[in-house]
């Protein structure tokens, strides 16, 4: 034994020899079969953690084994780089947003590289860089040119701690997703980008995304929330020329409507309310529904409140007086504010009808209430059925009914048939200073874009934080006042959200330094879309959704020539450590977090990375084991003193092998089984730790090969090459460090990924079991691929099984070559 395993020695060399050499830059290569892999990027928080390090191993890997797939590999990294914490290091710290991010921009790249990830670093993108945020503002431009960027007045959703909007995505349980604080709504002009109107390719294609996990695509569709309808209108009685519209999908219904339902803002309330004799006691309603939790997703769980309004609509069917209420459950945002009432076939309806004493109508009927009187429901029959009490409708099937009464109201132009989406515009506006300036000037009572050759409009980045809320580019007069055509003008003050930023980096990193546009055409066909992205379920509906509505544009406005931008999506696991006896996901504030630099500097990047892609498949959660670690570490020393006690003597010889006996058959077959087994859990299930028990399995073997006698060197550097180059991706300086000591030049990325031989892989002999009435008793290796007759009289007539059948009458034996014989006996 010569050397030992120095890691720290030998992580360091190949990293300054990947970097020197830019091992792994990628360049366009039209007659190379392209690999896009993509982890999304990180924000620069400051120090990487482990649920980074884990995201970046996986993808590490599969980048690694695509080079040696002999495939034009593309795998870049960079930083989502705007955003709230910069800000907030500012209040605390003193310090410039800028000089905070750069700060922590060059210490994770520190750290990326001691992990030895195998980036292209030239293709490097920070959001904060004016060169990248330039072409997002000028993408903005063109959108608000062809109508796809608007600014209204709305009710938005509002935190106080952060001073900021949220989009609906960013609100939870009523609680702001950074900061857990209370979320308000809050009347304000906001940009807006019509996503919408790409609500319906959205949608058809999730059921295109055949390599995304179904959950991920199950959540964007609920998200997008199509649903067929009709719409119908309910005239005011005061006033004829204005009406109630309606939306239903259970338009069967309609004719059992005894009130109708209104959000606090919908747009009528003055009329609805005027006439009112307790006006006063509805406008103290509005204002007490106001602190009500109004998150449309948990809106269902408040307690249903509602008021009458002191006016009536007059039913389009019936000509029914239908009185109207304010109800805190309804919202404005959300289909057309006002909701036809059912209670005798809707839940929440009946509840409501309850609580203020309305009256139900039952019009459906089917087996399951048909012997029941409305006086005795319990709750809503909301199940389809035939009508009753419905007049011309009587009789009809729920779903011809809808047909039928849709038909009605569309003759009497009094409604019709219609889609509805839950999915709303996206509102970009954020009231932070630390974001992309929004390119847009006000002068006189215009609102109109900067020029795009003005562009980028660029944020002041030396600037003395101040404030500790509100907006900072809203004190920065240089800024803000600037000259237009000689006369005085304003920029806007909002910048853009972060994940406007995130929609589109993969498309730049395919030319990160173009100058001529958004992105240079022929790079982005050539390299999308990504084949791979990796990252956390959590991005399941705003950023993936996002991204894929900008990609659309992109393919729109020319840029690009694909329909979506990642072909397949793997979403990675959480890291979990024990706290008080749980496995729950690390987290500064539980101090069950591990530092990825404090592994590192005790076992290396080689093993960190080893453990993490051993010790759970990728999709699962990763629970942190400081013995796992430990033992990573001792399974790299040992094939590194497996390398280490023949490298000199293999230098010399060659790999023109023979094998001649069953031990260096069983070593030979066992490689070709690795190497399977490895190519296959890498390239089709991403199955990391099971591909690395089998490396592990291999190792064992060569163990036990080299302590014999007379042992065949050629077929042993046979074996230890493969054994570098299918451990490589997973640990790759040391296998680099190996690979040198065995005699090899040049990096390994360059070599290929090894092959199997099928024929080695097909044994003379096989182990089968043998069992007696269903029970295993004995295993035999039998000569490989026997008939069926052959293979039960071998194994019939062994001396074992002869002895086992002793004074035992067969009544029956199931022979299944290659694998069991069962008898069955008295
Ligand atoms: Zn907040």
């Amino acid at each position: 034994m010569k050397e030992k395993y120095n890691f720290s020695e030998i992580e360091k060399k190949w990293q300054k020899f990947w970097e020197e050499n830019k091992t792994y830059s990628a360049v366009r290569n039209d007659s190379k079969e392209k690999y896009y892999l993509l982890e999304m990027f990180p924000y620069p928080s400051g120090n990487l953690h482990m649920g980074h390090v884990r995201n970046y191993s996986i993808g590490d890997v599969i980048a690694r084994f695509k080079r040696m797939k002999n495939m034009n590999v593309l795998h870049p990294i960079g930083w989502d780089s705007f955003g709230l914490p910069a800000e907030n290091a500012a209040i605390k710290h003193q310090v410039a947003p800028a000089k905070w991010t750069r700060e922590n921009i060059e210490n994770m790249k520190k750290q990326l590289k001691m992990c030895g990830f195998s980036y292209d670093w030239d293709r490097e993108i920070a959001t904060i860089d004016q060169d990248y945020y330039k072409w997002e503002q000028k993408l903005f431009i063109e959108m608000y040119k062809k109508g796809l960027v608007y600014k209204k007045s709305s009710n938005v959703n509002w935190c106080d701690n952060c001073n900021t909007v949220l989009a609906n995505e960013q609100v939870n349980d009523n609680q702001c997703w950074r900061c857990d604080g209370e979320v308000r709504q809050k009347e304000l002009e906001q940009w807006f980008y019509k996503i919408t109107d790409y609500a319906d390719e959205l949608l058809e294609f999730t059921d295109k995304l055949k390599g995304w996990p179904v959950r991920v695509l199950t959540q964007q569709k609920n998200w997008i929330g199509k649903s067929y309808g009709v719409t119908a209108k309910f005239k005011l009685k005061s006033d004829e020329t204005k009406a109630l519209e309606i939306y239903t999908t259970r338009a069967d219904t309609i004719m059992g409507v005894t009130f109708v339902s209104v959000a606090k803002e919908h747009a009528l309330i003055d009329d609805l309310i005027k006439n009112s004799e307790n006006k006063e006691e509805i406008l103290n309603f509005i204002e007490e529904i106001k602190k009500d939790n109004n998150d449309p997703k948990e809106i269902e769980k408040n307690e249903k409140k509602g008021i009458f309004t002191g006016s009536y609509v007059i039913h389009p069917i019936t000509k029914e007086e239908i009185p109207v209420y304010i109800a805190n459950f309804v919202l404005a945002s959300y289909g057309t504010g006002a909701v036809m009432a059912v209670p005798a076939h809707d839940q929440r309806d009946f509840e409501f009808a309850k609580k203020y004493n309305i009256k139900i109508k039952e019009v459906i009927k089917s087996k399951e209430n048909k012997d029941i009187d409305i006086e005795d429901y319990k709750e809503a029959f909301v199940e389809k059925g035939v009508l009753v009490n419905s007049d011309i409708f009587d009789g009809l099937k729920s779903k011809e009914a809808i047909n039928k009464i849709a038909f009605w109201l569309k003759e009497h132009n009094l409604g019709e048939k219609s889609v509805q989406y839950k999915l709303r515009d996206w509102g970009i506006s954020r009231q932070r200073y630390w974001g992309a300036p929004i390119p847009m000037i006000y002068q006189d009572d215009k609102v109109f874009p900067e020029k795009i050759e003005n562009l980028p409009v660029v944020l002041p980045t030396e600037v003395e934080y101040k404030i500790s809320s509100g907006n900072l580019l809203d004190t920065l007069e240089d800024f803000i006042n600037i000259e237009v055509d000689g006369k005085s003008a304003k920029r806007e003050t909002d910048t853009f959200d972060t994940f406007n930023e995130s929609s589109w980096y993969y498309a730049r990193y395919t030319s990160p330094k173009f100058k001529g546009d958004i992105i240079d055409s022929k790079e982005a066909n050539y390299w999308l879309p990504v084949d791979q992205y990796i990252g956390g379920i959590e991005h399941a509906v705003m950023h993936l959704l996002y991204a894929r509505f900008f990609h659309k544009v992109l393919r729109d406005f020319g840029y690009l020539n694909s329909d979506e931008p990642f072909t397949n999506l793997l979403t990675q696991g959480m890291v979990t450590k024990e706290h008080n006896g749980r496995a729950v996901k690390m987290s500064k504030s539980l101090g069950n977090t591990v530092d990825p630099n404090e592994i590192i500097a005790n076992f290396g990047a080689d093993t960190a990375r080893l453990f993490i892609l051993f010790a759970a498949p990728p999709e699962r959660e990763l629970d942190w084991s400081d013995a796992g670690v430990e033992g990573s570490f001792r399974f790299l020393n040992r094939v590194f003193r497996l390398v280490d006690q023949f490298a000199e003597e293999l230098q010399t010889v060659d790999t023109n092998f023979k094998v001649e006996t069953e031990e260096e058959k069983d070593l030979l077959y066992i490689l070709n089984h690795t190497i399977k087994k490895v190519t296959e859990d890498i390239g089709d299930r991403f199955t990391f730790n099971t591909a690395i028990s089998s490396i592990m399995e291999m190792v064992n073997e060569i163990y036990k090969y080299k302590e014999k006698e007379n042992i065949n060197k050629q077929l042993l550097k046979h074996i230890i090459e493969n054994l570098i180059l299918v451990l490589s991706p997973f640990t790759p300086h040391i296998c680099e460090e190996m690979w040198q000591m065995i005699g090899k030049t040049g990096d390994l990325a360059s070599i290929s990924w090894p092959t199997y031989d099928e024929k080695a892989l097909v044994r003379d002999t096989v182990e089968i079991v043998v069992q007696l009435n269903g029970k295993v008793k004995e295993k035999l290796m039998v000569e490989n691929n026997m008939d069926k007759a052959t293979f039960e009289k071998t194994v019939l007539e062994n001396e074992k099984i002869q002895k086992l059948l002793e004074n035992k009458e067969i009544i029956k034996v199931i022979a299944v070559p290659n694998k069991l014989l069962n008898v069955v006996v008295k």
